[in-house]
């Protein structure tokens, strides 16, 4: 069992001396055993990204382009396979994992188009002056596990297309079809170009602190993300910060239930509500807001919640243990300040990391449940009469990542949309990312950003050069 899995160093398989579990969380069983990098394989890792550097960073952007393109495609011919395996470690059902796997191969395929541009600010007799993005180096990449392909891809495509190296790592949670994936583009990419190393608690701190790497990418909470900027600090590696969230969205009195019910529903409960820009805050016009906690709560009650590798299954587990105690924990807290909990239907009792799907029915604001990103099937409804009002408690957050806005009116809309505090907002849609756009959050949801023009050129430094002439 334990050599199932293994890590990509310098384009060979590497083994590890010893293993960290991984869990089904559909069951609560260990499963399978993923290799727990040592530092001396880290430090390989670093050396072999670097070596490759020096050959990747020259080699024409068109055919890193063809290459990324290529390994998109790998990606979207293995999804099948890889879906199922997905499920078991992540517990999202097959069909929705598969389409996690083939869109991030999709994903690949879009970012393979862009180049960076070069920016000319006098061409004269006298000089030419050009800016032009370089590589930055070696890239620290650190992902999450409630996305874990899409996420890791949103840094392996564009960082490899700007011409940098990669030592990616994926959570302790779902390394395998990271793993995976690295064996899989090991057949197309040069050696040493994407390492991917997994192992427990331990190597994420060991890998920001190493001195080897020109910048981290890291996507997880806004706890961890300020651990990484205070390590990236010493030697000043740049940073991209992907963090967490609280997302609300504003439900005018205007809209169609029929028609905004259940993309309400799902906007807050898809993958199990653990989206860094679900909806965890659903803020409702007091006149529709008891006709759409109704119809909220009837769609929970029909949706079923289950093991991912069965059939019909809708929504998964909690990802982890430690998710699942969290999540517990925060429903508990509200069960004791006599929250009123409105559940949906049954869960297994198996073992599995399985929380009822529950609306929280008008909490005050200053609910934990509120105030928290729950990362969890706990959606708080809050009612609201002025619009200028539920802005203000909107805006009153420590995160800034996205949102959403409900309503017919579509100038109003636009109108709300653009006095919300976050980097992404939606408006009578919500969940959508797009490749060519850019992705980040403010205040505590993070720094940067990533996908679109902007989230390549983050590779990337700015590299002005000065040409006399005559
Ligand atoms: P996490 O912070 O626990 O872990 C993320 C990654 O960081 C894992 O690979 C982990 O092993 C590693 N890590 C842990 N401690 C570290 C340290 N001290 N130094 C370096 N690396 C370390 O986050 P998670 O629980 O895996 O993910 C859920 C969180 O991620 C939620 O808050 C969610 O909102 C956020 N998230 C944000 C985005 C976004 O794009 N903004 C996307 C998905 C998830």
């Amino acid at each position: 069992m334990t050599d199932d899995y293994v890590m990509t160093i310098n384009g060979a398989p590497a083994r590890a001396d010893s293993w960290i579990s991984v869990v089904n969380p559909a069951t609560g069983r260990v499963f399978a055993q993923a290799p727990d990098c040592s530092a001396a394989q880290l430090d390989q890792a670093v050396a072999a990204a670097r070596q490759a550097f020096t050959t990747w960073r020259k080699v024409p952007l068109e055919e890193r382009q063809a290459l990324v393109r290529k390994a998109g495609t790998r990606l979207i011919e293995n999804a099948p396979e890889l879906s199922r395996l997905f499920t078991q470690e992540q517990g999202r059902p097959v069909g929705a994992a598969e389409q996690e796997i083939a869109g991030a191969g999709l994903w690949m395929h879009a970012v393979a188009q862009m180049a960076p541009p070069i920016h000319v600010s006098e061409d004269s007799a006298a000089q030419l002056v050009e800016t032009r993005y370089v590589p930055l180096g070696v890239i620290c990449a650190i992902s999450p596990w409630n996305f874990p392909v899409s996420l890791a891809m949103w840094k392996v495509a564009p960082a490899l297309v700007a011409g940098n190296t990669i030592v990616l790592k994926p959570s302790p949670f779902t390394p395998l079809c990271t793993l995976r994936i690295g064996q899989i583009f090991a057949e197309i990419l040069p050696a040493g170009v994407l390492n991917v190393i997994s192992g427990g608690d331990a190597l994420g701190p060991l890998m920001t602190a190493h001195p080897g790497f020109d910048k981290i990418s890291f996507t997880g909470s806004s706890a961890t993300g300020k651990r990484v900027m205070e390590s990236a600090a010493k030697d000043l590696k740049r940073v991209t910060l992907e963090l967490g969230g609280n997302d609300a969205a504003i439900v005018m009195p205007d809209v169609d239930l029929d028609e905004v019910a259940e993309k309400i529903f799902f906007g807050a409960f898809f993958n199990t509500s653990q989206i860094c820009v679900a909806t965890k805050r659903l803020y409702v016009h007091d006149s529709i807001y008891d006709d759409l906690r109704d119809r909220l709560v009837a769609i929970a009650q029909r949706t079923k919640v289950g093991d991912g590798s069965e059939q019909g299954t809708v929504l998964g587990p909690i990802q982890n243990e430690r998710q699942y105690r969290r999540v517990s924990e925060l429903l508990e807290d509200a069960r004791n300040a006599n929250l009123t909990l409105l559940h949906g239907g049954e869960v297994p009792n198996n073992g599995g990391y399985f929380i009822p799907l529950t609306i929280v029915d008008n909490p005050p604001e200053n609910a934990r449940v509120v105030q928290e990103e729950a990362f969890g099937p706990i959606l708080p409804m809050l009612r609201f009469t002025e619009i200028d009002e539920v802005i203000e408690r909107v805006n009153d957050s420590e995160y800034g990542l996205a949102g959403a806005v409900w309503s017919k009116d579509t100038d109003k809309a636009l109108e709300i949309a653009r006095s919300i505090e976050t980097g992404t907002v939606w408006i009578n849609q919500n969940l959508m990312l797009r490749p060519d756009t850019a992705f980040g959050g403010r205040k505590n949801s993070g720094l940067g950003v990533e996908n679109g023009l902007d989230g390549l050129l983050e590779y990337m430094a700015p590299q002005a050069v000065y040409l006399a002439r005559g």
